[in-house]
């Protein structure tokens, strides 16, 4: 893949950058700007070598209409804050309103479309229409840079259809992204330990399959762990099962390398204020649900990962975003922090979040993925679309 630094001298020219700035908010407000830090270096570089930086990205799932509480204004208001400059945002999404203000970006100027889900052809399956929509977008620029790792794995039109209009690159985080992965698959320091929760075993069951052989160990927590003690012959009272998923499970269980919780944090709902209980594996009540991964299993995780030169971790162990069901998350966070001299990965939007929400310190971990599906689905070895097209 080449580098922004490939593309030459940009001074003058229009580069059109796909960003992450899929932030979350609430009530209107930003309330992580992790993924609009992460593209500052990007912006800066282009817009520092004299480039006309016209930035887009998506923001939610609007679903091809023009939803005004998913505009990206705020967004573009705090990344020209975090730059210190002023940062234009353009009001449409490569209409007339961002050909006009593009054609009027000095060099080393920033503008920002608005969110390019608010058009349908961003997402359409229907190629037809996503080439239309690419060519508008590509009609704004004369390079295109792509630094969104957390959507290289969709063939979206910024993504996918406009990298073949445009001569192209991909910036450092892409780039960082890929390097790390890569050293997950590719002949890995052992021992390699593997760490999944969250809440569906049918998300990763595919990560699951591709990742076991190359193992030696998959520790499971999260939602996703009462299927597996399902397969084992427990029962799981009210907690997440996917009974369709039960003789997948059992089928992992037979590499031996799967390990799984000795207890639970069980409480009848998921509320901040609940009585919960620990109890074993095997004595789940009917009428409780297993929210969190209990102390016992926090210090068996502990335990197996002691030692572990590589660690990939995905999904967080309990409903980590309520007080009473933090514990474990938190627990295995600060157990894979310790590690010292081991290659330590984490994936996963949630994830990302949890160790931020916890305070467990970003800087303690070797890298954390911007991007939890597309990380996920690097490990699993698909051809990532809006990677294989920059590598074109
Ligand atoms: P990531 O985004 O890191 O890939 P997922 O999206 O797979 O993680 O899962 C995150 C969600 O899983 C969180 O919202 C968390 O509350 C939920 N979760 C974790 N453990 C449980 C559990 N025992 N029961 C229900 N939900 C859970
Ligand atoms: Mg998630």
């Amino acid at each position: 893949m080449k580098t922004v630094t490939d593309l030459g001298d940009l001074t003058g020219r229009r580069v059109l950058l796909r960003a992450d700035l899929n932030v979350p908010l609430q009530d209107g407000r930003i309330t992580d700007d992790g993924r609009i830090r992460a593209s500052l270096p990007v912006i800066e570089q282009l817009a520092g070598g004299g480039a006309r930086v016209v930035v887009c990205a998506h923001l939610g799932r609007p679903k091809g209409e023009v939803r005004p509480e998913l505009s990206l204004r705020p967004v573009t208001e705090r990344l020209g804050e975090l730059l210190g400059r002023a940062v234009r945002f353009t009001g449409d999404v490569a209409g007339p309103a961002s050909t006009e203000a593009v054609g009027r970006l000095g060099d080393g100027d920033v503008a920002v479309l608005e969110n390019l889900r608010f058009d349908a052809g961003e997402t359409s399956k229907d190629e037809t229409a996503r080439r239309e929509f690419a060519a508008r977008l590509a009609a704004l620029a004369d390079v295109y840079v792509d630094d969104a790792f957390g959507a290289v794995h969709r063939k979206h039109a910024s993504v996918y259809d406009v990298a073949r209009l445009l001569p192209h690159a991909a910036g450092a985080l892409v780039q960082q992204e890929v390097a790390v992965l890569r050293r997950l698959t590719q002949d890995p320091d052992r021992p390699y330990v593997v760490v999944l929760g969250g809440s569906k075993v049918s998300d990763k069951l595919a990560v699951i399959d591709s990742l076991l052989p190359h193992v030696d160990r998959l520790l499971v927590g999260g939602g996703m762990c009462f299927t597996f003690l399902a397969a084992q012959g427990h029962d799981v009272g009210g907690s997440l099962l996917e009974a369709d998923q039960v003789e997948a499970c059992r089928r992992f269980l037979d590499s031996g390398k799967v390990v799984l919780p000795v207890d639970v944090v069980v409480a009848p709902d998921v509320s901040p204020d609940v009585a919960t209980e620990v109890v074993d594996v095997g004595a789940i009540p009917t009428a409780r649900k297993g929210l969190d991964i209990g102390p016992r299993t926090v210090d068996l995780f502990r335990d197996e990962l002691a030692g572990a030169r590589t660690v990939f971790w995905n999904g967080p162990m309990g409903v980590f975003e309520q007080a009473p069901f933090a514990a474990g998350t938190r627990g295995v966070a600060e157990a894979i922090a310790a590690l010292t001299g081991a290659l330590t990965v984490v994936g996963g939007g949630d994830s990302a979040a949890a160790i931020r929400l916890l305070g467990i310190g970003e800087q303690r971990f070797t890298h954390i993925s911007t991007g939890g599906g597309a990380s996920l689905e690097y490990l699993e070895g698909a051809t990532l679309p809006g990677l294989a097209v920059l590598e074109d």
